[in-house]
């Protein structure tokens, strides 16, 4: 274990520094009507909220878990709001040393949420640390090294941890375990995706028509964030092209010259369908493979790409690999001869 003396306490807060991130924040809805879908989710979580404030407690620690950009992080603020308290943000990765998170844990007040983005990318020796805090609201600090060292434990504040994660698989057991609500957030129907667009263009004052919307929506992964992105591009045409009136002409001609396909399906994910197609007959062929042939990042494959292509049903997982579906050679166009075909 690290000790704390010898250790800088920096400052482990997330950084908002993508233009995604800044778009996040402008249009993250504040209250629970706005958040649209989700609806058991919701439904839990208030009333684990309700519970624990009539007991006057703080909830237990609760882990999200879905692809980026479905909501966890504003689901994390609704509940923070709902508590009246405030939300801490930081994630897995940026906690590097003891000193950093009790830095984080010791500035929290009493029923704060500490929100941890990345979960499943936290430090082991992060781990040890965190465990007797979320049990027992307890940091036990060594202080000093070798024969001179000391323990401390410090009694922190009651608090929420709210994890969020697009790999639960990931996370150790143990982890896993102390965590006492578990919720997974699942793509989005398109009439909620179509709710989203409205709202969101309603609040960057978008003059968008019905046909508009329903184009970007059909074109968003099901994902809220990519909807946010796409209207976004689509308003910067509309306003170079159109005196800022997002019809479906111009959302067609936007969306088209940004390569995104009228499935959503956008380069990357073209590139990797054609790697497996080309190179491998649409497969199987295993995880590493298909990343080097592609030229991606496994972890980037697995997060980003995968998910929705196997939402679309263009690529199955099986024993032996990863394979292109039938469906997946006619979206290309490319002639489908396979006999014994696995799926
Ligand atoms: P995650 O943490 O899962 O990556 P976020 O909570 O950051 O996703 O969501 C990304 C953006 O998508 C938010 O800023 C918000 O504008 C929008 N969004 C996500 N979920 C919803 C929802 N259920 N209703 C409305 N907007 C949403």
């Amino acid at each position: 274990m690290s000790s704390i003396l010898d250790l800088p306490t920096g400052q482990a807060e997330k950084k908002l520094d993508k233009e995604d991130e800044i778009l996040d924040s402008s249009l993250r809805p504040k209250n629970w009507a706005d958040y649209v879908g989700q609806e058991k989710i919701k439904e839990n979580l208030k009333i684990i909220i309700t519970a624990a404030k009539q007991r006057n407690q703080s909830p237990d620690h609760l882990l999200f878990y879905g692809n980026s950009g479905l909501g966890k992080t504003t689901l994390a603020h609704l509940v923070a709001l709902e508590m009246g308290k405030k939300i801490r943000m930081t994630s897995g990765p940026a906690i590097e040393r003891a000193g950093d998170l009790a830095a984080i844990l010791t500035n929290l007040q009493e029923g704060d949420v500490l929100f941890l983005d990345e979960i499943h990318r936290m430090h082991k020796t992060i781990e040890e640390y965190i465990y007797p805090a979320m049990e027992d609201y307890k940091l036990n600090l060594i202080l000093g090294k070798g024969p001179m060292a000391r323990t401390m434990e410090l009694q922190l504040p009651h608090f929420t941890i709210i994890g969020a994660t697009t790999r639960p698989g990931l996370l150790s057991a143990p982890l896993r375990n102390r965590f006492g609500g578990t919720f997974q957030l699942n793509f989005y129907k398109p009439e909620d995706i179509e709710k989203i667009i409205e709202r969101s263009a309603r609040l960057l004052k978008v003059h968008i028509h019905p046909e508009a919307i329903n184009i970007i929506a059909k074109r968003s992964r099901f994902t809220p964030r990519v909807a946010n992105r796409l209207l976004k591009r689509v308003r910067d045409f509309a306003q170079v092209k159109n005196q800022g009136v997002v019809t479906r002409e111009i959302t067609e001609h936007a969306l088209g010259s940004l390569e995104v396909d009228h499935m959503g399906l956008e380069p990357g994910d073209i590139k990797i369908l054609l790697a497996l197609i080309e190179k491998f007959d649409g497969g199987p062929v295993g995880l590493q493979s298909l990343a080097a042939a592609a030229m991606e990042e496994e972890d980037t494959l697995l997060d980003m790409y995968e998910p929705y292509l196997m939402q679309c049903g263009f690529i199955e997982r099986t024993p032996k690999g990863r394979v292109a579906s039938k469906m997946a050679y006619e979206h290309l166009g490319i002639k489908y001869s396979k006999v014994n075909n696995l799926i």
